[in-house]
């Protein structure tokens, strides 16, 4: 399952966040979610929910903050929201370019019991795979 795989990569970056503080208690994890992702945050929640059950995490829940899908033209710079995957620039009708968002699952934030760890850059990309970059 798409979203189960998300969701262990999810908690594999949240565990290493974690190790920094020992049994600290969980409330909310909280992502943001790509609408290119084409993950239903529900099943996500659910998946997660389920994972969870009987760990350390149990009781915390997933915060689910959904973006929608930008480009920026590489031609001309025009920055324009993407409604499917194939895009194209409204200003030069360029296709040369870049997704800026819309496409990525990220860890932005766990919440403790007295204090919350932000500005995470834990990245899960379109092929599934989490990567840790740029952490401090
Ligand atoms: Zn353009």
């Amino acid at each position: 399952m798409h979203e189960m795989s998300l969701v262990e990569g999810l908690l594999q970056a949240v565990r290493g966040e974690l190790r920094a503080y020992p049994g600290a208690h969980v409330r909310a994890v909280q992502v943001r979610l790509g609408k290119l992702c084409q993950v239903e945050p529900a099943i996500l929640e659910f998946c997660y929910d389920a994972s969870v059950h009987g760990t350390p995490l149990a009781g915390s829940h997933l915060e689910i903050q959904t973006v929608a899908a930008t480009a920026r033209c590489d031609a001309c710079g025009t920055q324009f929201p993407v409604k499917e995957h194939w895009f194209e620039c409204p200003h030069c009708h360029s296709t040369g370019a870049r997704l800026l968002t819309g496409d990525e699952m990220l860890l932005t934030g766990i919440e403790l019991e007295n204090t919350r760890i932000d500005k995470l850059s834990a990245a899960c990309s379109r092929n599934d795979t989490l990567s840790l970059s740029g952490l401090t």
